[in-house]
């Protein structure tokens, strides 16, 4: 029999496959989705059998495979036609999708060797008054004590009593030894927590997602913060359990944190796999087995846990669908809701899409019935969402309140005395330095496209990285023509020191990618105030989701412009999702929460929705923008970008492939660019990027494709492809 064995050469990533022998000895051994080691020129490599056959149509001479790394099937028929799913759809190779797709120790690479853990036990093989008659030494006494109270135990417990002593039983054959597979993590068995008597809105949404079981349907749930949607989550879980099925949760990394994780296993116990990057290569290998063996039915992860390798999917669940860290940023740049798409036609089940501030597109399409929307519009508790109060700091700036207005400091210092907690978002995501006028508020935006110019500092000029409009930076604020022009730029450590030297007393703490970049600092922070070790929590939008701390009752926003000025047309919708969740984190408990908001914008429209938290309103202002200038949900974007360490060859190589796109696409769809990406130079390269919005265009694929191919034999500029923009 001869197999067809994908390999991954090096360099560009280039996949082939190349047909071997299969050697008589393995004939029954060697399965399709096996890791093999073959000869490959005056090398061996590892490589996925993806077919097998009876004869091959190359005239070569077929080398024989030199063995099989694997036992089992590491990519089960459904795996493989993800991955040419996903080659298809983002157009990137076979191999870096197969990649993706797996934890490390299944991925084909040398030198990965992450193997099984095994425990040793051993057992008595007479009975236990014989063997003590059998033993003179104190140690080997005390070694069989051990088998008074189980059969079997631990050879490393035997072993620490005396190695001798463990070693002599064996010789003698009282004990024998057996070797097991064991796991290097195991979600802790905590008491169980029953299922809640459900409300009305809940029950109505149970309701609807019991009626989708068995087919193949999106179901977007849209609840305010506190609706209990993680509850609803949990008892449809359980009904997919009652008909034998298995469910896959997907939630954003930053919300995997322990406490999550403790929530699930006190209402199913032992039987969940959880896969994210807390956890080392070692033990993601034991999950994905745990998976594979079917010992658990339900999979909780971030966004590659997606692929895992669960065989009667009843369910799939995306939490806060609405994150960014569903979509891959690297190649292959797949999004998560288009595998569980795929996955729910492959099983024939539903997809649940919770949130309470849903992207436009996934919005859009629950209001055209393209997906079914299930609203919670009450909290749990029916406590009412806060009071949120915009602070125009551009009148608090002529007062020398530059970071913190003079009401936020009033409504702190009132929660400090009252001994109830605070929480200060700073979202500093923003990288590129926008230039701002701290006497009236103006920002530059380009005329073209509503987003924000980027001041580009060697240059001193600024651009829009979608159009390329470009403009001289004045002195003066074109505005006011008051000399008041700055670079806006407050971090989060800088507010945290501001904050100690106004509250001295006050006991503060952050949180952010810098305090928490160590194992279980998340936690150990969460942990230390929510038993109010402090009073303040300031951090970036780390905070802002999921978290439940009763005894805060008021929220602050520094800076809320941040985001608002990011030079993307998504800003808008980032900044409404960003202050919405962190304005739900007030007023969880039994007092009103309060929520201020500081702002160079008292009267954007986006922060009024806010204000009024009222996403209809957001949404049907930011849609009527997108129809305007032509983005999504109205217009798909595919995302291009050219990059080389020669400025030159990038720039001539992005004028030629817009250049060939605009021969090859349809005259619908528009070609915006070549212009120099928002991150210009990184590590020394050029970015040049270009944009294609366009509806339904057959010719776009394959010109992409061409151009990728093209670019494959380049050595000097590369080609980067994002299809889902
Ligand atoms: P969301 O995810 O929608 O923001 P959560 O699922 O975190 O909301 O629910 C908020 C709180 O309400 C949680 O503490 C949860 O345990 C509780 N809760 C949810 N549903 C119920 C219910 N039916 N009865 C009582 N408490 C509930
Ligand atoms: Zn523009």
């Amino acid at each position: 029999m001869i197999a067809s064995v994908l390999l991954e050469i090096k360099a560009k990533s280039v996949d082939k496959t190349f047909d071997y022998l299969i050697p008589e000895s393995l004939n029954n051994v060697i399965k399709i989705g096996m890791r093999v080691l073959v000869p490959f020129a005056s090398q061996q490599l590892e490589g996925y059998v993806i077919e097998i056959k009876n004869h091959s149509n190359t005239s070569l001479e077929l080398k024989e495979i030199l063995k099989n790394i694997d036992e089992e099937v590491i990519l089960n028929p459904e795996l493989l036609e993800i991955g040419a799913y996903i080659k298809e759809s983002t157009l990137s190779s076979l191999s870096s999708a197969y990649s993706t797709m797996l934890p490390t120790a299944l991925k084909a690479r040398k030198k990965t060797q992450i193997g099984k853990k095994y425990e040793t036990y051993l057992s008595l093989q007479i009975p236990l008054n014989q063997a003590y008659l059998l033993c003179k030494k104190e140690p080997q006494k005390e070694i069989l004590e051990l088998f008074e109270s189980g059969v079997v135990i631990s050879k490393k417990d035997a072993q620490s009593i005396s190695l001798s002593s463990t070693n002599t039983l064996i010789k003698k054959g009282i004990l024998k030894e057996d070797k097991e597979e064991s796991y290097r993590y195991q979600i802790k068995e905590l008491e169980q927590d029953l299922k809640k008597a459900l409300n009305e809105e809940q029950t109505m949404a149970l309701k609807k997602i019991k009626q989708s079981f068995g087919q193949s349907k999106t179901i977007l749930l849209k609840g305010v913060t506190g609706s209990g949607k993680t509850e609803i989550y949990m008892q449809s879980i359980e009904e997919i359990q009652k008909l034998k099925k298995q469910a896959l949760v997907l939630v954003p990394e930053i919300s995997l944190t322990p406490q999550f994780i403790r929530n699930f296993a006190r209402r199913f116990k032992s039987n969940i796999a959880v896969l994210h990057s807390g956890l080392n290569d070692g033990e993601k290998y034991d999950e994905w087995r745990k998976i594979e063996r079917e010992e658990v039915s339900i999979v909780i992860g971030a966004r590659s846990a997606i692929f895992a390798p669960l065989k009667n999917l009843g369910i799939i669940i995306i939490d806060e669908c609405h994150s960014d860290s569903y979509k891959q940023e690297n190649r292959p740049k797949y999004h998560a809701h288009d595998i569980a798409l795929f996955r729910s036609k492959y099983h024939h089940c539903p997809v649940i899409l919770g949130s309470a501030t849903p992207s436009l597109e996934t919005y859009a399409r629950g209001k055209k019935g393209l997906y079914e929307l299930v609203l919670l519009n009450h909290r749990v508790h029916k406590n009412p969402l806060p009071e949120v109060t915009l602070v125009d700091m551009a009148k608090e700036a002529k007062n020398h309140h530059f970071i913190m207005s003079e009401l936020l400091e009033l409504k702190i210092e009132d929660r400090l005395k009252k001994k109830e907690q605070i929480m200060i978002l700073l979202n500093r995501r923003g990288h590129s330095t926008t230039i701002h006028c701290s006497s009236c508020g103006f920002t530059y935006k380009c005329p073209y496209c509503d987003i924000t110019l980027t001041f580009h500092k060697s240059t001193k000029n600024l651009r829009c990285h979608y159009c390329g409009y470009t403009k001289f930076l004045e002195n003066a604020c074109p505005n006011c023509h008051e000399d008041a022009l700055n670079y806006y730029g407050l971090g989060t450590e800088k507010l945290e020191s501001a904050m100690k030297e106004k509250f001295p007393s006050a006991r503060i703490i952050r949180m952010d990618t810098d305090t928490t970049n160590k194992k279980g600092a998340l936690e150990k922070i969460e942990e230390e105030f929510r038993a109010h070790h402090y009073d303040i929590l300031i951090g970036t939008q780390m905070i802002s989701k999921g978290l439940d701390f009763p005894n805060v009752t008021l929220v602050g926003i520094v800076s809320a412009d941040i985001t608002l000025n990011l030079p993307d047309f998504r800003s808008g919708e980032k900044t409404f999702a960003l202050l919405y969740q962190a304005s739900g984190r007030a007023g969880r408990g039994n007092i009103k929460g309060e929520v201020i908001i500081e702002t160079y914008n008292p009267d954007n429209h986006v922060l009024n929705c806010v204000k009024n938290q009222d996403f209809e309103k957001f949404y049907e202002y930011e849609m009527n923008i997108r129809k305007t200038l032509k983005y999504p949900p109205y217009y798909y974007l595919a995302h291009l970008e050219v990059k080389s360490k020669n400025y030159e060859e990038a720039k001539n190589e992005s004028a030629k492939v817009a250049h060939f796109l605009k021969r090859k696409l349809n005259k619908t769809s528009i070609i915006l660019g070549p212009t120099t990406a928002n991150m210009f130079r990184i590590n020394n390269v050029y970015h040049f990027e270009i944009m294609i919005k366009y509806r339904f265009d057959e010719n776009l694929k394959p010109a992409l494709k061409e151009l990728d191919d093209l670019f494959l034999l380049n050595h000097k500029v590369s080609l980067d492809i994002d299809m889902s923009y």
